[in-house]
């Protein structure tokens, strides 16, 4: 079976993850260091992927290019599982203007990941099965890793009626969201959580009081009083977890709270999962990097929500990574076009993108000053589709190829060079971070090749030039 037929696409799931036709991967990575935490593998080898899955790891030199297969030669750089994300944005349908299904894609690859999941705060939004099923079709078309996607819990986003939960997740639905904005009203959740529970699917909320975070604009402490910006207080987003934490308990449902970024939220999470809720959680790189310290310039690319919080917040996030109340790194990438951002600071829309800088941002901010193991950072990052109950990828015999190949040691400047995005709002340009992604490879063929220093050799003999179906993922 090719690995670009699903396996589990109809089976204990149902979700869809598309992308666009490729040729599948033929290709040994000679003497890379492999690391995979989950199965303990640490160490150099050769990794062959042939006809885009990984069919023999052994010790360094000892696998020969097959005749039609490529060489890469990795001269110890890491080659690790590729990431997921279970939280982006990628603004179609409506918004073009920002990114597409190819862009984001293209973005995602650069960035190392081989699956993401778009939400659907899109212009119309996603809600119904008409336009659920257009971008499915739309992926098959354009998208350059696996996408798959999360209507809306509440039709266009207004938490007042319920979307066809039964109905989009037949059609292949990721999950459900009205990521952007609460479900302010408890009773309307409570029944989404009902159905969740029948049709499967984990609600991921975005979390924050509306009545307490009014027109803030940044996060409410010290820093937004000295510049006299608007703040949203940190309880806004804890005090709508506990609620709907204590909800998910009582229905007996699944949620997953996006980009934590306050210390009481990770109390409030913990708390919840010491008493048996089913509740799983993400943070962003920009939350474990950055605080609202680095707000003080009024850059327009450091405004997101929720908001760069304060120093005790970072650190309490990171403990999360450490100690499992967090589960996973997800960058909510928010594409916004220049000129949207080039406003004062209190009208431009709030968001970064992310998806290119996560693993370097990551990298360079918290494993390298001994914050957080490499292994642990790698584990957080190829772990948010599980949490779906969709895949963790792996570098295993038997898997599909979903691999990055990182340089450590490479330095780059965030932005000096372009983005795949077709927006550039990242909160870390003109950083210079460590840890470049070289090659990705995504559910079997080759997503991305770092243009300038990656070598690699054909061996003699004609290559497959086939081009297989566009569905899906080998999940297994
Ligand atoms: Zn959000």
């Amino acid at each position: 079976m090719s690995v670009h037929e699903p396996t589990r696409d109809a089976g204990t799931s149902g979700v869809r993850l598309v992308c666009a036709p490729a040729r599948p991967a033929d290709i040994l990575l000679r003497d890379v260091h492999a690391l995979d935490p989950r199965t303990g593998l640490d160490g150099r080898r050769d990794v062959l992927v042939r006809d885009g899955v990984i069919t023999q790891i052994a010790d360094p030199g000892t696998i020969a290019t097959p005749p039609g297969s490529e060489t890469v030669e990795g001269e110890g750089r890491h080659l690790f599982a590729a990431f997921v994300d279970p939280h982006v944005h990628l603004r179609t349908p409506g918004q073009e203007h920002k990114e597409d299904l190819e862009t984001g894609t293209r973005s995602a690859a650069a960035g190392g990941y081989c699956a993401v999941i778009a939400m659907p705060n899109t212009s119309p939004t996603i809600d119904s099965a008409p336009i659920l099923g257009a971008l499915l079709d739309a992926a098959a078309r354009e998208a350059r890793v696996p996408v798959g996607f999360m209507p809306a819990i509440t039709r266009g986003l207004q938490g007042t009626e319920l979307t066809d939960m039964a109905e989009l997740r037949k059609l292949g639905a990721a999950g459900f969201t009205d990521d952007g904005r609460p479900v302010t009203d408890a009773g309307v959740l409570r029944r989404a959580l009902q159905y969740q529970r029948l049709c499967g699917g984990v609600l991921a909320l975005h979390e924050e009081d509306p009545a307490l975070s009014g027109k803030g604009a940044m996060h409410e402490g010290v820093v937004s009083a000295m510049l006299g910006v608007a703040g949203i207080p940190s309880v806004s987003e804890s005090t709508l977890i506990a609620r709907d934490c204590a909800l998910a308990g009582y229905e007996n449902a699944r949620i997953h709270i996006q980009h934590l970024s306050a210390r009481e939220s990770v109390e409030a999470i913990a708390a919840a999962k010491s008493r048996g809720v089913a509740v799983t959680c993400e943070a962003s790189p920009h939350h474990l990097t950055m605080t609202d310290e680095d707000v003080r310039t009024l850059d327009t690319r450091r405004k997101m929500n929720p908001p760069l919080r304060a120093e005790e917040d970072r650190q309490a996030l990171i403990e999360g990574l450490r100690d499992g109340t967090i589960d996973c790194i997800a960058t909510d990438h928010a594409p916004h076009a220049r000129d949207e951002k080039e406003v004062p600071f209190e009208q431009a829309p709030m968001g970064t993108t992310g998806l290119e800088t996560a693993f370097s941002a990551v990298y360079t901010d918290l494993v390298l000053p001994g914050d957080l193991s490499l292994e642990l950072v790698v584990e957080k990052l190829t772990a948010g589709l599980g949490l779906l109950d969709l895949f963790v990828p792996s570098v295993a015999v038997g898997e599909a190829a979903n691999l990055v190949l990182v340089d450590l040691d490479a330095e780059w400047v965030v932005g000096e060079s372009g983005y795949e995005s077709r927006s550039e709002n990242s909160c870390f340009a003109g950083r210079t971070l460590r840890g470049r992604v070289l090659l990705t490879v995504a559910a079997g063929a080759v997503a991305y090749r770092e243009r300038s220093t990656l070598l690699t050799q054909v061996g003699a003999g004609d290559g497959p030039a086939r081009v297989t179906s566009s569905e899906g993922q080998s999940l297994r």
